[in-house]
Formats: structure tokens, sequence, C-alpha cells
């Protein structure tokens, strides 16, 4: 029997592995052939086909690896990294490759996401799970990341341990705006949120911005990335499949936090 950081989802209780199996003494789970477990009651639907498969092609040829770089300095060689909303793995598999002391942890909604990733990173602990109630212990994890990701406050401080770190990045103002400019007559900039405060100290905040050279099938796999793949036009999605190459702004807004010390 091992010890793992995952917990029970329907009683809370520390997860035990032995032999294709996770356990909490009473409610049992078994480890898919490509390595997660499915921690998810009740299941939620996740990023479909469409999605997954985009994300795929799209990191094939890492065009976020600025991005990736970006995070690495925030983290140190032995802590260990949840990726809350972790998709295909692509974020986790870099830092593991780069800081090989690390421990990697994901979790996603989407079990297409997830059989991918622990399919092509055999060095990280993969789960299907619900960011409203994570899979993982508590107090157990120095950094937490949340990449164009949505997550729940209360979760990710109950996850981290004292002073761990809450890295979060989300799409800014001009983000992929030529794109946007292809798909929508009138362009409307992205909403950046405010930093986080309670219970956190925001330690370092940067704008990142890169350019991405897009050919034709880069190009669409990005836009099946994105959330407007379902609100883009039959005649919009027609226009785009017709450029052959085009260069868009990569711009997103990369947050680290601390939890701030108990007075
Ligand atoms: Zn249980």
């Amino acid at each position: 029997m091992k010890q793992t950081l995952l917990r029970c989802p329907i009683c809370h209780k520390q997860l035990y592995y032995n032999q294709g199996s996770y356990s909490c003494g009473k409610h049992h789970f078994d480890s898919a052939k490509e390595g997660y477990v499915n921690l998810c009651i009740p299941p939620i639907k996740g990023d479909d086909h469409h999605l997954v498969q985009a994300r795929e092609d799209f990191f094939l040829h890492n065009p976020y690896e600025h991005l990736m770089k970006a995070i690495l300095p925030w983290i140190s060689s032995n802590d260990t990294v949840l990726d809350m909303g972790c998709g295909i793995g692509s974020y986790l598999q870099y830092l593991k490759a780069n800081l090989p002391s690390l421990t990697t942890i994901g979790f996603d909604g989407s079990k297409l996401a997830i059989k991918k990733a622990s399919k092509s990173d055999k060095m990280s602990q993969y789960a299907i799970g619900n960011i409203n109630s994570c899979p993982i212990m508590d107090h157990q994890m120095d950094v937490v990341l949340s990449i164009f990701a949505p997550y729940q406050i209360n979760e990710v401080t109950r996850v981290l341990k004292p002073y761990g770190r809450f890295i979060c990045v989300e799409p800014a103002e001009n983000h992929l705006l030529e794109l946007k400019s292809v798909l929508y007559p009138t362009l409307r900039l992205n909403k950046v949120s405010e930093p986080l405060n309670i219970p956190f100290n925001l330690i370092h905040e940067e704008i990142l911005e890169f350019p991405i050279s897009c050919d034709h099938s880069l190009l669409m796999s990005l836009f099946h990335m994105t959330p407007y793949a379902y609100t883009t036009s039959k005649e919009a999605q027609q226009k785009l499949s017709s450029i052959k190459y085009l260069n868009v702004l990569a711009s997103f807004v990369l947050r680290v936090y601390e939890i701030k010390k108990k007075e």
C-alpha cells in the first residue's frame, strides 16, 4: 500500500494505492490502463473530442513555450506542483522535463484530456476530478497552477501548504487579437480579472506577449482551442479556413501569489 496525495471524492479520506487500485479503506477506484484514476463523482461534462484534439495538435509545436519558461522560475526544484484543470498535461510535462525532482500532479474534468495526459506523461500523476471539490489532500502542495482554467479559491487555499504559491495565467486584453479580427466585425478586448486579495499576497505580475506564426493547420488548432469555436458564425469560420498564414499575438497575464501568513 502506497500513500498518495489524492483524497476520496466521497468521504475525503486519503487514498492509498495498491495493485492498480486506489482506496480510502471504504471506497475503491480502479486505475485505468493509461495510469490515471477517475475521482470525479458525479461525472461532469469536460472538454470534448474536438477541443482535446485541437490542444494536442497545437502543443505538438509548443507555441506557448515562452509562457512555460516564464512559469519555471517560480517553482523550486523539489516542489510538489498541482495543475488544476491540466488539460492534456502540457505544462506539467514541460516543468517535469526541466525540473526532474518535482512531484507533479494534475486533474481535469475531461476524461479524454486526462487519458491523453497520462498516455504521454508517465512521470506525473493524473486524475479526473472536479475543481469544485478537488480530489487532493489538504495542505500538501507547494504550488498550484491554474492556466486558462476556472478555479475555486477555497479549494486552492485548502490544498496549498502554508506559504504555498498560486500561479494563475489568464488571457490579457490583446490575446489573439488578429484571430479575433478575422472572426468578428467589431473587436472587443478581453476583460482581465482584478488580482486576488485575501488570503494572498501578489508577489509577481506581468503581461507576457509574444507572436505565434501560424500556418493554416496551427491556426485552425488554435481556433478550436478557444471559446470562439463555439460562438463564431459559419461565414466567419469559412473566412478563417481560407487563411494560409497569420501572425497572432499571444498575450497573457501571469500572476504569482503567496498565501499570507496568519495573523
Ligand atoms: Zn472514501
